[in-house]
């Protein structure tokens, strides 16, 4: 018998009512292991009642106790990161140290959070004009919802519910369907941690939801993660119904390879950063451009041995260090890229298509998967594949490889590798992408800077976490005040000016 799962509503677990179920899969073993429940209009117009409820008292409490909350929700966090890491790896199929991994990256950002009394400080001036004073203040702005992917059920949310609650929302989670149970473990924690009911609240879902949450008056902003379209479409739907909105997309990430660079660190680089989470991840590199023919050999001989080590297996088994994808679909769509790669004449240098594990067979496994001399007019190019697989694209020069980069139409992250800090000074500057890693494959910012792409790969003005996270989640008022001097102006109907 699969687990049935519910939404959390008001501070607590709330059976589903639509009638409409979906089903979740232990990827490791293909098989079943729960159902939960698509919320209908009705039932998120439940959440965002209990959300709007709780909404003005939250508001009102002192920053400085909000960031309470949120420190020991981060305590039992920690205390609990193994119990949460195995609830990820159950549903996603990631490794254990990769899930514990994610969970500490959404630790840092609750870690940000707490130092919200700071965070919320405005401005002030004395004496704009004669006794006049100017000061601003960053209000919340009601309910916020975040809509999240299947690839980071802990992290990503994280990313998003602890500065929008620590600036005084209240927040309505959409997780993924495919791995809910992150969602409603944050949930009971956070109940643990003295959230007030109706603060947190989780709805699960499909599009009905989504667009529930995107059409509700009542709902003033959402912050989404996932694929580009589904993006695109939760911008232009959120912005129409009024709503501030940040849309994160997906991503092809490329890492230029320079001929000076370290090969030996450049290697071990680009295959931790293609392989690891068997690649879904949206900073994964899926891209190396070689500059030079002699490069792009060297690279593809160094990164052989070094793919061939790679464990593949369950993720909760501790040998492992790639687990299987999230699901059989997301499988099929991983192998047909494989397969289209080979139509369109890349060299398939390495081919994970064969693997089968005793005792997994009914797993969703595929082995890491190198292509060479693919080029920018194929299709594995051109799109994220979101699996195990890295393209080698061999550019004749520099000033090629930066236009590879810049003229894909994502640009969420990049790489550079080389010991030239002149070429590396250069390429920060004229990529256009968000996220830029010197001999860094995956540059994900900290959680007190901001993370972000530019082009299709991020949809709105704002970025996550980080001042963007504060900014994203708060009003800013300004305020001139004036105090009676004895000192007398009159009626005057002229431009008001202060000084
Ligand atoms: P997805 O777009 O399929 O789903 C994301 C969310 O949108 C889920 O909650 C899902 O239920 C919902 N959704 C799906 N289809 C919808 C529809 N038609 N209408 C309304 N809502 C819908 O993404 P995914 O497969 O879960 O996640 C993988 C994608 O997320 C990749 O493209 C990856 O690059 C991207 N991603 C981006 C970042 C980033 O920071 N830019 C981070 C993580 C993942």
């Amino acid at each position: 018998m699969s687990e049935t799962l519910s939404h959390w509503i008001n501070g607590q677990a709330v059976a589903g009512q639509s009638g409409r179920m979906g089903d979740v899969f232990n990827p490791a073993i293909g098989e079943k292991i729960a159902e939960v429940p698509f919320a209908g209009t009705d039932e998120v117009a439940k959440a965002v009642a209990a959300a709007s409820a709780a909404a003005p008292e939250w508001a009102a409490t002192p920053p400085i106790r909000r960031a309470r909350m949120i420190f020991k929700f981060k305590e039992l966090i920690e205390a609990r990161i193994d119990e949460f890491a195995r609830i990820v790896t159950r549903e996603h199929g990631k490794v254990l140290s990769d899930a514990a991994g994610s969970i500490t990256r959404g630790v840092e950002v609750l870690e940000f959070a707490c130092g919200i009394p700071h965070l919320l400080k405005g401005e002030f001036s004395e004496s704009v004009g004669t006794g006049v004073d100017s000061y601003s203040m960053r209000q919340p702005l009601g309910v916020v919802a975040g809509i999240t992917p299947f690839n980071f059920p802990a992290m990503v949310p994280m990313w998003m519910f602890p500065i929008s609650l620590a600036c005084g929302n209240t927040f309505i989670l959409k997780p993924s369907e495919k791995d809910p149970s992150a969602a409603i473990f944050m949930a009971e924690v956070m109940k643990d941690a003295g959230c007030p009911d109706g603060v947190f609240n989780v709805i699960h879902g499909d599009k009905v939801a989504v667009d529930a949450i995107l059409e509700h008056p009542d709902i003033a902003a959402v912050s989404f993660v996932g694929s580009t379209p589904i993006a695109e479409y939760i911008y232009t739907t959120g912005c129409a119904h009024g709503k501030r909105v940040q849309a994160l997309g997906g991503a092809k990430n490329h890492a230029i390879v320079l001929p000076d660079a370290d090969l030996d660190m450049t290697s071990d680089a680009l295959v931790s950063a293609a392989y690891g989470s068997a690649g879904e991840r949206c900073m994964a590199v899926s891209v190396a451009v070689t500059v030079g023919d002699a490069a792009g050999d060297a690279l593809i001989e160094s990164l052989r041995p070094r793919i061939e080590q790679i464990k593949v297996g369950p993720g909760t088994d501790g040998e492992s260090e790639m687990g299987p994808l999230v699901s059989q679909v997301h499988l099929d769509k991983v192998r047909g890229y494989i397969d289209h790669g080979v139509g369109e004449g890349a060299e398939l240098v390495m081919d994970g298509r064969g693997l089968t594990l005793q005792g997994y067979e009914n797993g969703y496994y595929i082995g890491p998967c190198l292509f060479d001399r693919a080029t920018p007019e194929m299709k594995i190019y051109k799109d994220e594949i979101f699996g195990p697989v890295l393209s080698v694209v061999r550019a004749p020069d520099y000033d090629a490889a930066v236009k590879m980069v810049n003229d894909h139409e994502f640009g969420n992250g990049v790489a550079i590798f080389t010991r030239d800090g002149d070429a590396a000074r250069d390429f920060a500057a004229r990529a256009e992408i968000g996220m830029v890693g010197v001999n860094v494959p995956i540059p994900v910012p900290v959680a007190y800077h901001s993370f972000g792409g530019w082009k299709r790969s991020l949809f709105g003005d704002h970025n996550m976490h980080g001042m963007e996270g504060v900014r994203f989640n708060t009003k800013l008022k300004t305020i001139t005040a004036r105090w009676p001097t004895g000192i007398r102006s009159g009626v005057d109907l002229s431009f008001p000016l202060m000084g």
